[in-house]
């Protein structure tokens, strides 16, 4: 049984700044990942709204900030997931294939990941022309026409992206506007490769051994278009990781951990930080911010002999 101070789930910029300044205030500090840090910055191309750097790729931030959490002390384990936590009664343990813990304080930060389209032909042709990842998966498709949909800042960014490789990107956009930042629309309008399909929903997708065509339809009048396309990438938003804690942790109807300004939850000790909790802005910037809340209120907690209530 390893007993941290504090003990982070997650290690996507919330849970690495969360590590950064909990191991600041020499507390014991580990960090459990599922995979290897970085959480949704290992999928993103160029970030060009953190501020200090006019353009990062995400790999060198979730990299640079792994980096400063293990020289401070803190002890990142990848490829470690949480498989299953009791966090309710007053002793909390977490458990990995390789080890338990039982930690003075918790801070969840398993993020989110894509929804997925919401067609019928979604798990068939998922990896095989249905995507959520242009950095991983963009490359497949040198010369070919694809899709994106989607209207925030994420599907702007990765039609642009896709434009290095795909002869064409044609944008589904279900609303007569977009979402995102106005430069970077401004780069998709101009941009000579990207389509842009006002007013249009993507009904399915169809094909043989991998996606050969999609359906969409116009929202305002019905009619129905078929588009050759070898791809669709989807970014239709996220839903939180969050099915480990429904039993101990008060959630939204959608899943999101609910906390209150300081980023307690319902259970004394239990903290949540980024893409994970109730929020209206979902950013790294948000993320890193939750991440300091959190840990300096774990520190807090730890401190004050840990009889601090719930939210
Ligand atoms: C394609 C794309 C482009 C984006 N572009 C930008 C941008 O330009 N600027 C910007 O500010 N934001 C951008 N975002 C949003 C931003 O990346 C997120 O808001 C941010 O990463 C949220 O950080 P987080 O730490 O809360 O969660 P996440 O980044 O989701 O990290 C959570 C981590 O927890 C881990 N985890 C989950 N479950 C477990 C478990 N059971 N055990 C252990 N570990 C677990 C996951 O593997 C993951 O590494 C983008 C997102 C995407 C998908």
């Amino acid at each position: 049984m390893r007993e941290p101070d504090v003990l982070i789930l997650g290690g996507g910029p919330a849970g690495l700044t969360a590590a950064i300044y909990a191991a600041r205030a020499k507390l014991a500090v580990t960090l459990l990942e599922t995979v290897t840090a970085g959480g949704q910055l290992r999928d993103t191309v160029a970030i060009e709204n953190y501020p200090g750097f006019q353009s990062v790729t995400g790999e060198e931030l979730a990299g640079r900030m792994a980096e400063q959490a293990k020289r401070l002390g803190a002890e990142i384990i990848g490829f470690s997931p949480v498989l299953s936590v009791s966090l309710a009664a007053g002793v909390k343990t977490v458990q990995t294939k390789k080890a338990s813990y039982r930690p003075k304080a918790v801070i969840i930060a398993t993020g989110a990941v894509p929804k997925k389209l919401p067609i019928p032909n979604e798990a068939k042709f998922a990896g095989r022309g249905i995507h959520y990842c242009a950095t991983c998966d963009g490359a497949l498709y040198e010369n070919s026409v694809v899709g994106v949909v989607g209207g925030g800042n994420s599907a702007l960014e990765e039609a642009l992206f896709l434009t290095n490789f795909a002869s064409k990107v044609i944008m589904i956009r279900r609303r007569g506007y977009f979402n995102g930042a106005a430069s970077t629309f401004e780069a998709v309008m101009n941009h000579p490769k990207i389509e842009v399909l006002f007013h249009r929903d993507l009904l399915d997708v169809s094909g043989g051994d991998s996606v050969e065509s999609a359906l969409v339809v116009d929202t305002r009048t019905g009619e129905k278009t078929g588009i050759a396309l070898s791809a669709v990438f989807g970014y239709i938003g996220t839903e939180p990781k969050t099915a480990l804690f429904r039993r101990d942790i008060a959630l939204d109807e959608q899943g999101y951990i609910l906390t209150d300004e300081t980023l307690r939850t319902n259970v004394p000790g239990v903290f949540a930080a980024g893409d994970v909790r109730v929020k209206a802005v979902r950013q790294i910037t948000t993320a890193v911010a939750d991440g300091t809340v959190a840990a300096l209120n774990a520190e807090k907690y730890i401190k004050q002999g840990q009889n601090m209530a719930g939210a």
